[in-house]
């Protein structure tokens, strides 16, 4: 996996290249805007472009512009690193298509979980077949439908989505923090509390198949690998 970072505060942009590297990920660095356009289009194209909105030349919000309307650029998750009180709600919308955000001064760890998580988000919707089935179980992921023993169960989009997450990573411990940034993504006001909120109603919707949802005390939750498993 290939990361563009795009950042002229060299300290910054170091320290960041350093940590995605740790991480297992390639980097490309370029520290103006004219520099960055020229490195997301060059062979290979990089799986993901972590941009900061304030640069010297051209703007975040140009790139960011100029990707969305390139064929070879046009899907490449983008991560816009701003500063306190910049239009965050107009960088991830439709007018400029980030798919996420930071605030400076961000945790590069944080930053590091987005990128895992964006990239997973990511390469799963090219990866995975529309129908999951899991014993009672059926979800259809593009239209966002789900069934108990072919029976709909009438979700929210949030409630689907963290079913998905679940059934997509059966068998793993789910922390609630993982949950948080995966499911929640930029959503900053919720708390792990909410998380439990949700699961507990998701369950419930769920009915007998709810229990293949487990609780791990202290740590998050498991989807059970098996159907048949005891509970
Ligand atoms: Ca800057």
């Amino acid at each position: 996996m290939l990361v563009l970072v795009i950042e002229d505060e060299t300290d910054l942009a170091a320290t960041v290249e350093y940590n995605l590297r740790a991480a297992g990920y390639q980097t490309r660095v370029a520290h103006t805007g004219r520099d960055g356009l020229a490195a997301a289009t060059a062979t290979p194209v990089p799986d993901l472009v972590v941009l900061d909105l304030m640069l010297p030349d051209t703007s975040g919000v140009e790139i960011c512009r100029r990707l969305r309307e390139q064929d070879a650029t046009r899907h490449v998750p983008v991560i816009m690193c701003t500063a306190k009180g910049e239009e965050i709600d107009r960088v991830v919308g439709f007018e400029v298509g980030a798919d996420d955000y930071v605030v400076k001064p961000f945790s590069v760890r944080e930053l590091t979980l987005r990128v895992g998580a964006l990239l997973r988000r990511s390469h799963r919707a090219e990866d995975e077949p529309a129908i999951v089935r899991f014993g009672r179980l059926r979800i259809d992921r593009d239209a966002h439908r789900s069934w108990v023993d072919d029976v709909e169960v009438a979700l929210t989009a949030l409630e689907f989505r963290l079913l998905f997450t679940f059934m997509s990573r059966r068998g793993r411990v789910q922390s609630r923090d993982a949950l948080l940034s995966d499911v929640w993504g930029i959503e900053a006001d919720v708390t792990t509390r909410t998380v439990d909120t949700h699961v507990k109603r998701l369950r419930e919707k769920l009915g007998e198949a709810g229990a293949y949802i487990e609780t791990l005390r202290g740590v998050g939750y498991r989807f059970r690998d098996n159907p048949d498993e005891a509970g």
